[in-house]
């Protein structure tokens, strides 16, 4: 029976011993994951992630915005602008009229970008 707010996906029989021998390895067990349903959550998310992050690329900084280019927009990719609002130390994202959306997200996953909020007093939605 699934869990509630569950569902299920096939993984070969192989894939799944291969989850199970790591997560009981010394590896596995300093990951701190310590079951399959985990382990598969976990390994799917940082692939999202890893796939999410191909999405965009950082075009410039200014003062008073971050551009960035969102290659799902569109045919060919656009670029959003997120306006840093001193005012409020959050940044906004023209194209979500959002202070929290997928672009505002990889704004604060930009090093030398946060560097510069951070000394700017401003704080991140994600945090
Ligand atoms: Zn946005």
């Amino acid at each position: 029976m699934v869990k509630e707010n569950w569902t299920t996906a096939n993984i070969r029989i192989n894939l799944m011993k291969e989850i199970k021998k790591t997560i009981e390895s010394d590896v596995g067990k300093k990951s701190g994951l310590t079951n399959p349903n985990q382990f598969v959550d976990t390994a799917i998310r940082d692939l999202i992630n890893k796939l999410e992050s191909k999405r965009f690329s950082h075009q410039n900084t200014y003062d008073d915005k971050v551009r960035i280019l969102d290659n799902k927009i569109g045919k060919m990719g656009d670029i959003v602008t997120i306006f840093l609002r001193d005012e409020f130390k959050k940044g906004f994202c023209d194209y979500c009229e959002s202070e929290s959306c997928v672009h505002v997200k990889y704004m604060w996953e930009l090093k030398d970008v946060v560097k510069i909020l951070k000394k700017r007093g401003f704080h991140s939605p994600y945090d």
